[in-house]
């Protein structure tokens, strides 16, 4: 098979160089485009992150001497790839103005910004979970009058350790109507250099910008359903969610209690769901699939962000302490890393998942 040609942008960052770890054996996809901004611009990739290279692998070959294009310059993108993944920081406008210029110019965007996390025809995919939202795709095309073009969009990085779990339930007849979640997200989720080192060590900061609202706010997207071309939200489960930046370099964890509105599932009944659960991914055997998408631990003291954050490929969600809350029904700690399944290893199962549904071609 020809590979499709893709482009990064915002290539230097932290999810930038996931994004080029992770695609330099992808059986799918080739890099053949690298953006950033103006400061990288015109410089070759190895000299744009030279000095900030922060992923634990060598420095791919194959990226070396990509020179590196202004992000804001769609045409320079042109005719060298066809799918653009989006990781740029920029401010909200300008993030929403520039991937719909992009998808406009024929490009298939899969983004990990938070710009158009709520554009009425825009999916925000948890593959595993909302598959069927890709299926808007037709009537965004038509709406925007895009041809090949797309926009497709990540949620937020710590949303998978406890949605995908909650999902397996609802899925199972079981209705989860309230939730609280407590966060305790590594500081690879706020970039490079990120948080400085004098608020990160022997310290804990409860405070993310923005991220209570959208741990809040985005689930009811991901679990809603399309009418008329939009996306209506399940407004059925109420969520409150504490965030805090802790000092682990990568993994989010989410301490979470839940509660049902009517029948509720057994504690063994649980584990069983979460451990068989499999969804389109796995079936379509997606090259970023994990093989089993929630690991369940059984150790009084698992996950950790340590231990268990690189399972099945970094892919993997695990949850582990599950038992009998004495406010809501059940609680559970949920894990997953960040800057893999949270952004670009998320971001490329979606757009291995949007080339299995014919979107992308
Ligand atoms: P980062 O490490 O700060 O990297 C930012 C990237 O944006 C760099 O490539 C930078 O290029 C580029 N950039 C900055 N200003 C620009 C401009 N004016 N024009 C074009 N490009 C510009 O940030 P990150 O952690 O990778 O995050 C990138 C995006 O993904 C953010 O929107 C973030 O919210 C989101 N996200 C992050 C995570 C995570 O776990 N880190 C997870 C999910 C989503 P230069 O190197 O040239 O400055």
């Amino acid at each position: 098979m020809n590979k499709i040609k893709v482009g990064v942008i915002g290539a230097t960052g932290m999810v930038g160089q996931n994004y080029l770890r992770l695609l330099a054996d992808h059986p799918w996809f080739e890099v053949t485009y690298v953006a950033a901004s103006p400061r990288s611009a015109g410089r070759t990739y190895e000299e744009a992150v030279a000095g900030r290279w922060l992923m634990t692998d060598p420095l791919p070959e194959q990226y070396k001497d990509l020179i590196v294009g202004d992000a804001g310059d769609i045409d320079s993108a042109k005719g060298k790839c066809t799918v653009i993944f989006s990781a740029v920081s920029l401010d909200k406008e300008q993030v929403k103005e520039l991937e719909l210029a992009y998808a406009a110019a024929g490009f298939a965007v899969v983004s990990n910004n938070s710009a158009h996390r709520h554009t009425e025809n825009v999916p925000m995919l948890i593959p595993e979970v909302n598959h069927a939202h890709v299926d808007i795709i037709p009537a965004q095309r038509e709406f925007y009058g895009w041809d090949t073009g797309l926009l497709a969009v990540k949620p937020n990085c710590s949303l998978q350790s406890y949605v995908t779990p909650i999902h397996a339930l609802r899925e199972k007849g079981y209705q989860v109507d309230r939730m609280i979640i407590t966060t305790l997200q590594a500081i690879s989720g706020a970039g490079y250099p990120g948080v400085p080192s004098y608020d990160m060590l022997d310290n804990i900061v409860p405070y993310i910008g923005g991220e209570e609202e959208k741990s809040e706010e985005e689930p009811l997207k991901i679990f809603g359903t399309i009418e008329d071309g939009k996306f209506v939200y399940d407004n059925s489960i109420q969520i409150s969610a504490h965030c805090n930046r802790v000092p682990v370099i990568d993994g989010h964890t989410a301490c979470v209690s839940l509660g049902f509105k009517g029948e509720k599932p057994e504690l063994d009944e649980i584990l069983e769901i979460w451990e068989n659960f499999k969804s389109l991914p796995q079936e379509l055997d997606l090259p970023s699939a994990p093989r089993q998408p929630i690991i369940v631990r059984y150790e009084a003291d698992r996950p950790q962000p340590r231990r268990d954050r690189d399972m099945d490929k970094a892919m993997a969600v695990s949850v582990g302490r599950l038992r009998e809350c004495k406010v809501f029904d059940y609680r559970f700690v949920g894990l997953s890393h960040n800057t893999v399944r949270g952004a670009a290893g998320g971001a490329i199962l979606m757009a291995e998942l949007l080339v299995a549904k014919g979107y992308i071609k």
